[in-house]
């Protein structure tokens, strides 16, 4: 991979040793062809493997004897971009360890200089217009360099040898204190201090990141948390936390091995985790939940900001609601001054925005929930490889890919497309992604709902289209992330996605392979009473499940305790028009109203997460079958219909919402793991692929998966892509590009 500093560490070892030749980037892998004397030969070789680059990890070397050419000199040659997507440059780094050094050196020409980097770390993806990979080519393009770093730029004995960002504070890029109509107040070190001193006090400041703005506030501070929460009007939906170091990460939050490998990786992903009491940090940081999100400092600025500050700060997206967040500085002093004290912008553009990625750590297990800045562009081997290809994705949690050959490489995250703002964020990334892996798409891969924005972008194009089932694309995503090409068992829950039948499916059984998917079961269908609004409002599912499965006089009982609208949901549930549903992301929102955690969500899977939070601690009260299995024309059908009326029946023998909420994931658990269990056998299959955003529930996963283990059948569960609709680009371009194979 480019830009991760190993042609110039090459470079730098092979002229130590006097040798000629030169070193590129070939498709599948470095090309070095090195001339010299036999034992400068072999000292090459052994410093090869013994001490590559920080960001370089080497997985096989192979040798090959050549006939001398007499050739003087070494260079650096440009890629050889063979047939798979190039991946030009590689993602956004976190500071390295030597750059954070020079950093916290006063004697040093860049101490606390906050935009300091070299080959092993820096901006990447967010600064790059244009391919091959060049300083001309960034958003660094506006910064000539001083005498002092050019010379570092140019030496192949130096750290920052060919580090395209490279900057000093003489001639790179400077901060600004802004006032919130945009007036500079300060520039420098004295910009800092001036945010620094304001984090202190409890304000709230907009700080712009490597790829956006983000809001910060004091997180240990319980009025500047509230005050932040009703600034943005965002209701509940939780904040992040930036903490200096990771013992301060080890004080607020559990984490295993994995999750602390993943969150101190040069990556630096918010990492969602086991919250711990007496943390001293605000209680409206997640309210409901029992995790957090915690992040590390992602570049020198944020070290610098988390270390004056010396306490945890809040640092979350700088946007109202669910808008895009800000990138651009006008746009920023717009969207954002109204909401903040102040501003902490810097003057190196960001080229393209990208958001935080996030990993959820819980039940021993870590799962990607985004994949964005720091994993972006992030290519995966294709089990079948193809035509050069673009998968568009899906509505919310959009990102896309780029396949050729026998790999696909995906963007950052996109977001959600209803927003009239994402249009144009959705067209930059699709440019973006294709500029800088070369990929010219012969064939577009798009969702089958002609609602999608993404879908009717793919129409647009004039391309071959192949349209991909939703829940089809969430089973291959799954399929990707394991290499596997065979037919599997797939269990895909989620939110909502058109199936083939035209219907509004989210609880699927399939049997399903890189082509081809067929439905083999599903959950009960019920209606869904008022469309979004029914994701937005639990308690309108809670009703159309409740008449469903209960009697007129206990439905009257439970709705009217809810909302004095129910009748009238009632009466919309009942109507032939009233389109049904099998989505499972439903159910746990009408599990989560009539269990009494939740009514009115207030952001996307907010009832559902609420009610994994409450499940923690609690009893499984009643270990009896929940869910009857029945067989219909479409197959096999899961019919929860005893597990709601035990919830009912729980709740109102005033059972706590922590067993009510244990025994619905148990029950529900027991379930899929016997009709999967019945398909398997049938069919003779004895892989099962657990896909779509309900598998984000680590409680569910694991009941799910320990039992398949049980009951010896093999599962693959999501662990590198997110098992929600910002994996479905992924799978979209598997099964795009198997059916286009050969
Ligand atoms: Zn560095
Ligand atoms: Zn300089
Ligand atoms: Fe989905």
């Amino acid at each position: 991979m480019q830009g991760v500093g190993f042609r110039p560490w090459v470079y730098r070892h092979a002229v130590a040793l006097g040798l000629a030749g030169f070193v590129v980037n070939g498709r599948d892998g470095v090309i070095i062809e090195v001339e010299g004397a036999d034992a400068a030969l072999d000292a090459f070789e052994s410093e090869l493997g013994a001490d590559p680059p920080p960001l370089a990890s080497i997985t096989a070397i192979e040798t090959v004897v050549l006939e001398p050419t007499g050739e003087n000199g070494f260079a650096i040659g440009e890629t050889d971009q063979g047939d798979g997507p190039a991946v030009a440059v590689p993602a956004d780094v976190a500071t390295c360890d030597a750059c954070l050094a020079e950093l916290r050196d006063p004697s040093d020409r860049r101490y606390r200089y906050p935009f300091i980097n070299c080959t092993a770390c820096g901006p990447r993806y967010t600064i790059i217009r244009g391919v091959p990979y060049d300083r001309a080519v960034t958003t660094m393009e506006g910064f000539p360099l001083c005498d002092e770093c050019g010379r570092e730029y140019r030496d192949p004995a130096d750290r920052r040898f060919h580090a395209e960002p490279v900057a000093c504070p003489a001639c790179g890029p400077r901060l600004t204190y802004r006032r919130p109509d945009g007036q500079a107040i300060a520039e420098g070190e004295q910009a800092l201090e001036a945010a620094i001193v304001a984090l202190r006090e409890g304000r709230i400041i907009a700080v712009k990141g490597v790829g956006g703005y983000h809001l910060a506030t004091d997180a240990t501070n319980a009025a500047a948390v509230a005050e932040l929460r009703r600034r943005k009007v965002r209701d509940d939906k939780p904040f992040a936390v930036l903490v200096a170091r990771i013992a301060d990460v080890h004080g607020l939050v559990v984490l295993d091995g994995d999750a602390e490998a993943e969150l101190a990786s040069p990556r630096r992903p918010i990492v969602v985790a086991p919250v711990r009491s007496d943390t001293g940090i605000a209680t409206g940081i997640a309210p409901g939940l029992a995790e957090i999100g915690v992040m590390l400092p992602y570049s020198p600025l944020h070290t610098l900001l988390a270390e004056g500050a010396g306490r945890a700060l809040v640092m979350t997206s700088g946007n109202r609601s669910d808008e895009p967040i800000a990138h651009e500085d006008d746009d920023a002093v717009a969207r954002l001054g109204p909401l903040v004290d102040a501003l902490l912008t810097h003057d190196r553009p960001i080229h393209i925005r990208c958001d935080d990625s996030v990993i959820r750590a819980s039940a021993g297990t870590v799962t990607a929930v985004r994949r964005s800045r720091g994993y972006a562009p992030q290519p995966y081997p294709l089990p079948v490889p193809g035509r050069p290809l673009l998968a568009v994705g899906a509505q919310l949690k959009n990102t896309i890919a780029v396949a050729q050959g026998g790999s696909v490489v995906a963007s950052h995250h996109i977001g959600d497309l209803d927003h009239p703002a994402a249009d144009a964020s959705f067209r930059q990334a699709v440019s973006h992604l294709c500029g800088l892996t070369g990929v010219r798409p012969e064939v577009v891969a798009h969702d089958l709902h002609p609602g999608y924005r993404s879908t009717q972008y793919a129409l647009e194009l004039g391309l071959d289209l192949e349209g991909v089932q939703h829940h089809h694309a969430h089973i291959a995503s799954c399929l990707v992330e394991h290499g596997v090409a065979h037919r599997v068992l797939g269990v895909a829950f989620d939110g909502l996605g058109l199936g083939d039948d035209g219907g509004l499916w989210g609880g699927e059984l399939l049997v399903s392979d890189l082509v081809s998917s067929t439905r083999v079961g599903h959950l009960r269908p019920v209606a869904l009473p008022g469309g979004d609004r029914a994701a937005r409002e639990p308690w309108r599912m809670a009703v159309s499940w409740a008449d469903a499965v209960l009697s007129d006089a206990a439905v009257a009982d439970i709705a009217s305790a809810m909302d004095e609208r129910w009748e009238s949901v009632r009466a919309l549930a009942r109507r032939a028009d009233t389109p049904r549903t099998t989505s499972v992301g439903r159910l746990f929102d009408a599990v989560a109203a009539l269990a009494g955690v939740r009514t009115v969500s207030s952001y996307e899977g907010h009832a559902a997460m609420e009610l994994e939070a409450a499940a923690a601690g609690g009893r499984e009260l009643c270990d009896a079958e929940g869910v009857e299995l029945l067989s219909a024309a479409t197959g096999l059908v899961l019919d929860p219909a005893p597990l709601l009326a035990r919830v009912v029946a729980l709740r109102s023998e005033g059972a706590s919402a922590a067993d009510i909420a244990a025994t619905f994931h148990a029950g529900l658990a027991r379930g899929v793991v016997r009709a999967v269990g019945e398909l398997a056998g049938e069919l003779d299959l004895d892989t099962v692929a657990l896909s779509g955003g309900v598998f984000q529930n680590a409680r569910l996963t694991s009941l799910v998966s320990e039992g398949l283990r049980r009951a010896g059948l093999r599962s693959l569960v999501h662990r590198t892509i997110p098992p929600n609709d910002g994996g479905i680009s992924i799978g979209q371009a598997a099964v795009a590009s198997a059916r286009r194979a050969g």
